[in-house]
């Protein structure tokens, strides 16, 4: 069974061709296009990429396109990309406004090229579904709440692969099993049982750190919006919700503007008044620049309140995960977020974590009681073995 896997950006489209043939997942194929303008286009770039390597003869030899799409009203985990799903993605396009419109038009665009084949939508809200009420609750009123105003989270895929990957290399085949066969469709899950406490800090252009019991989400850092939590590159991450209309009235912008500014121009790009780019940032931190190294403090101040919140709701802690661009990378940022922790367990050889970038690896001291790892996450992986389930269960 071969499943096509696309990754869609307003400007971006990639794609990794995943092979279930074999019962064990093979990647054959990948590559990605920038500066993309039609997305029509660029699909017919990829069948042709697909047929020239030899993978696929034609589209009738996808068994179906799967999609890490972002969330909808009412609709999470994997399902297939229907007219009435498109449009519950489109009820929330003003609150991930860089990701839902893209996906809506590409989606749109596979559907022509390809009539009939299964367009599978995998929701980075599903791994949360799990979690409970007061985890997702904002103090709202209820009708704010039934409109979507709650804490989704995401990144779902990306701290659902930590979640079975960090089990796996902790020997605890227990939960690894427990947290591969957890379907994202399938309603509540206990999270009780064999107990391993994980955070997993997913660090890169956009960041969320998410609290996992056994395998499964117990709470994340973004909230209703990617734009939420830990400062992201260019997002703001968190923010008191009277700041918007206090800065409206006293500026006289209005809610476009200002939701521009929050999308654009803030984050760690509007602290540091350097770059979107955390090299670029650390770069200048490094020459004095006093706004570079407050970004710095600032990511790694909000990175240790979630994981503080987390280990508490945890009851303690058997790992602390890193992944994605920043988290696998930048030895001094993990550095910083695990310093002073020993009277949690915490502590980090500092050789191991200078050493070691980008692979699979446990970076704490041998007696360490919490593992500090850095794991490369794999979210295609991912989103192409919930397709597949979604097309066994059909
Ligand atoms: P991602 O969104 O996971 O691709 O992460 C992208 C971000 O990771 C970039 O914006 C960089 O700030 C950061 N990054 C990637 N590579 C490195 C590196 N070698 N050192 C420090 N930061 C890095």
């Amino acid at each position: 069974m071969k499943i096509l896997v696309s990754n869609i950006g307003s400007t971006s489209l990639k794609y990794r061709l995943f092979d279930f043939s074999n019962g064990e997942s093979a990647v054959l194929a990948k590559g990605g296009f920038e500066r993309v303008t039609d997305y029509s286009t660029t699909i017919e770039e990829v069948l042709t990429q697909l047929r020239d390597g030899g993978h696929i003869r034609s589209a009738d030899d996808l068994a179906a396109v799967g999609f890490k799409t972002i969330m909808a009203k009412d609709v999470s985990g994997c399902v297939e990309a229907t007219d009435d799903v498109l449009e519950a993605m489109e009820f929330y396009s003003s609150v991930a406004p860089a990701h839902n419109p893209p996906y809506i038009a590409g989606i749109r665009q596979f559907r022509e090229i390809m009539p009939g084949k299964p367009m599978v939508a995998l929701f980075e809200t599903a791994f949360y579904q799990h979690t409970s009420v007061a985890a997702q609750r904002y103090a709202v009123p209820q009708e704010w709440y039934d409109l979507g105003v709650r804490r989704w989270g995401f990144h779902g895929a990306s701290h659902k692969y930590i979640a079975e990957r960090s089990a796996e290399l902790l020997g605890r085949e227990d939960v690894a099993e427990r947290a591969r066969s957890l379907y994202v469709n399938g309603g509540r899950h206990p999270v009780d049982g064999p107990d391993l406490r994980v955070v997993s800090c997913h660090m890169g252009g956009s960041s969320s750190i998410t609290g996992i019991r056994n395998g499964v989400a117990i709470g994340t850092s973004m909230g209703m919006s990617p734009q939420s939590g830990l400062p992201q590159n260019n997002r703001v991450g968190d923010l008191d919700s009277h700041a918007l209309p206090f800065i409206m009235r006293k500026t006289g912008m209005s809610a476009d503007e200002a939701q521009e500014v929050l999308c654009k121009q803030s984050g760690l790009q509007g602290v540091s008044g350097v770059s979107n780019d955390l090299r670029d940032i650390a770069d200048a931190a490094a020459t004095g620049n006093e706004r570079a190294q407050l970004a710095l403090e600032l990511l790694t101040h909000q990175s240790r309140h979630w994981i503080g919140a987390f280990h508490l709701d945890l009851n303690g802690l058997d790992a602390l995960v890193f992944t994605a661009g920043i988290g696998e990378n930048r030895a001094p940022l993990r550095a910083d977020i695990c310093a002073n922790l020993e009277n949690l367990g915490i502590r980090l050889d500092a050789d191991k974590n200078n050493n070691t970038r980008a692979v699979e690896a446990v970076i704490s001291t041998d007696d360490s009681p919490v593992k500090v790892m850095i794991i490369p996450t794999n979210e295609e992986l991912v989103v192409a073995r919930e397709v597949k389930r979604f097309l066994d269960n059909r």
